[in-house]
């Protein structure tokens, strides 16, 4: 029986919102379709797993987010991770922290880990609300078919560059501030959504954990899941 290897890397600097929900999210779907999984605690100051299958990183307020990206800079773990086809998924401040560029708390652009070809500057005004998004429905690789749901609540501008698609559509809020909603490229995935994000979208909680294990997943909704999906939306959309 395969394990799949789930490190929740910094949690203590980036959990922001009850990000940490989502690798708890992770190991909930992982049980319900059968697979086991192993949480590893990346607190700073250890040194990254080098064979974890799948790396989660949550929000965090803008001191808390340069200490990770320097942090993980000099581990050099989470770009291998990357390198070899290990999933990455990241929340907001661990989104904007895997690109080149985002601002530190005075607004001067801080080096990023430089996994994605993403930079953020400073939005006009800050995003705090309700998101919703339209999932990308051209990557293949991605396949979700369910409206992205969550909330927000950041002061950065993501840009993409030509190698990065976006994660989905904007319907409601701002995320990425141009009409798009995180990123996506290879197995690392970034996005605005808190919620926790895996949690009101156990759909993407699937697709992570298909990628580990290399098959899809059958569809198992659960009805609570369900309901305050649909009543957040029914919030934002009518
Ligand atoms: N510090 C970043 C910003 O304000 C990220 C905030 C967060 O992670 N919620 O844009």
């Amino acid at each position: 029986m395969s394990v799949v290897r789930i490190a929740s890397v910094y949690a203590s600097l980036l959990g922001t919102y009850g990000d940490g929900g989502n690798v708890a999210a992770l190991v909930h779907r992982a049980l319900l379709h059968d697979i086991h999984v192993e949480v590893i605690d990346v607190t700073p100051g250890l040194v990254l797993p080098r064979q974890a299958d799948l790396y989660v990183l949550g929000g965090g307020e803008d001191t808390a987010q340069v200490a990770a990206a320097n942090a993980l800079r000099t581990d050099g773990g989470l770009t291998d991770a990357a390198n070899r086809g290990a999933v990455v998924f990241a929340i907001c401040a661990g989104y904007q922290l895997l690109g080149e560029h985002f601002p530190d708390a005075t607004g001067k652009p801080a080096p990023g880990v430089g996994i994605l070809d993403i930079t953020t500057n400073r939005l006009p005004k800050r995003a705090v609300g309700e998101l919703a998004a339209i999932p990308n429905e051209v990557n293949r690789e991605l396949g979700l078919t369910q409206i992205l749901t969550g909330y927000e609540n950041h002061a950065g501008a993501t840009h993409r560059g030509s190698g990065v698609e976006a994660l989905a559509t904007v319907r409601a809020g701002t995320g990425n501030g141009d009409g798009t909603e995180g990123s996506v490229s290879g197995r690392t995935i970034g996005t605005y959504l808190h919620g926790p994000c895996l949690a009101r979208n156990p759909e993407l909680a699937d697709r992570l954990i298909s990628w580990v294990v290399g098959r899809d997943l059958p569809t198992i909704t659960e009805p609570e899941v369900e309901a305050l999906r649909q009543e957040r939306l029914k919030v934002v959309l009518g």
